[in-house]
């Protein structure tokens, strides 16, 4: 699977090798980029395109998505890893200049409330514009690559309008036939409330395996409504129905940072793209279950672009993505700033620029003065080799990016 891009940046359907190979011989189409493997016609043509839906799985912490065609065919993959070390980052940058203050104390003016940001109203934490821009950028960069058409996102694990009235369940398109989603929504929102924690014994068991259990039997007359439902793990679940344990009467914990997170990065996505559709994880858990998907992210989206249809993989490549810095800012390290670090190119290096050594690729995690650098695979892994590489032994293949980009071929799939 080759993506194409139009003579004038519009995207096109995307090509099989075979066909890519040919025009680019032909020297009808230029290669654009790498990974994904992308070419650009070199000629005009009509933008002959099908209907094409990006499933987007967000998350606080990793972004599924996916791009499925009407007819099930699934056309893209790719997993993103949003950026969770802002704020350490933040913090410790605010220690250095603490310290460097307390060092060279020359007197300061008392500054109160006089920035920007301070002042704000619905401000956003550094944490939150960055996971909410990874968001965006992703789309942006489906967007950029195939016609895209139709956007579902998946923003929250349950629905809360249809607790209380399973109705507006009933007549959706995305819905498949033979599933009470009623039941599976309230399942999602116990499963939330619960922390995801057996209540029986607050995670000591270490059983990962969460069950929804009927306080009220469902045989003796108890309901399906979150009040009659409580989580447990499948250990105290199983002995709970032997009859071993019985249940007190426990309290649940608050929501957590995720759940806030989530709840502000589905506000502003909502906002910022008001064309999309949105969709949630319970739906997207039983279409997944029922196209017998491996629990992955981009599976999840998968089972999302496709609305819960039957699919065909036609491709295989999984991109990983993972977000990083976009610059070296911290200019200096030492007790009196002595030790200058350089944050622009060294011998032509840059940290996180792709690199081909022996054969292999890497990306730069650590550069050395004195002509030596440290590499790391695609998850920021760093690889021990031995000899250290020399930079006069490596090629560099792409400058750095906000994210670092792989791929993965998937097996067992159709
Ligand atoms: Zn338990
Ligand atoms: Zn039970």
């Amino acid at each position: 699977m080759v993506y194409v891009i139009n003579f004038d940046n519009t995207p096109l359907m995307p090509c099989t090798s075979a066909i890519a190979r040919l025009l680019l011989k032909q020297g009808k189409a230029k290669c654009i980029k790498r990974t994904p493997f992308t070419i650009k016609l070199l000629y005009q043509t009509t933008n002959y395109t099908q209907n094409i839906t990006l499933g987007v799985d967000t998350g606080s912490g990793k972004i599924g998505s996916s791009a499925a065609e009407d007819n099930g065919d699934v056309i893209y993959l790719s997993e993103v890893e949003i950026r969770n070390d802002i704020s350490d980052k933040l913090k410790q940058r605010s220690k250095y200049r603490r310290n460097r203050r307390n060092r060279k104390t020359r007197y300061r003016k008392a500054k109160w409330l006089n920035r920007k940001n301070s002042i704000k109203s619905d401000r956003f934490s550094p944490t939150m514009i960055s996971k909410i821009k990874s968001h965006l950028k992703e789309i942006k960069f489906v967007q950029t690559m195939l016609p895209i058409s139709r956007i579902i996102i998946e923003t929250a694990t349950f629905d809360p309008h249809a607790l209380k009235n399973p109705a507006v369940l009933s007549n959706k398109w995305l819905y498949q036939k033979g599933i009470n989603y009623g039941f599976a929504n309230t399942k999602a929102y116990v499963l939330d409330r619960d922390n995801h924690t057996c209540q029986y014994c607050k995670g000591k068991s270490k059983d990962r395996k969460l069950e929804v259990h009927h306080i009220i039997f469902r045989r003796d007359g108890g309901s399906d409504e979150a009040s009659n439902l409580i989580t447990l793990c499948k250990t105290h679940h199983d002995d709970l129905h032997i009859g071993n344990i019985t249940l007190k009467g426990g309290k649940t914990k608050g929501h957590l940072k995720h759940a806030t997170q989530m709840n502000s990065i589905r506000v502003q996505l909502l906002r910022s793209l008001p064309f999309v559709e949105e969709t949630f994880g319970f739906i997207t858990k039983e279409h997944r279950q029922l196209l017998n998907l491996p629990k992955e992210h981009y599976m999840d989206a998968v089972a999302i672009a496709s609305q819960g249809n039957e699919v065909q993989f036609k491709t295989n490549w999984v991109l990983f993505k993972k977000c990083v810095s976009d610059g070296d800012y911290q200019q200096s390290k030492g007790v009196r700033s002595e030790q200058r670090i350089p944050t622009g190119k060294i011998q032509g290096f840059r940290k996180f620029d792709k690199v081909r050594y022996l054969g292999s690729e890497y990306f730069i995690k650590g550069r050395m003065s004195t002509g030596y650098a440290i590499l790391m695979d695609s998850i920021g892994v760093k690889v021990t080799l031995k000899p250290i590489p020399k930079f006069n032994k490596i090629e560099r293949i792409q400058a750095r990016k906000t994210w670092i980009i792989s791929q993965e071929t998937i097996q067992n799939i159709s």
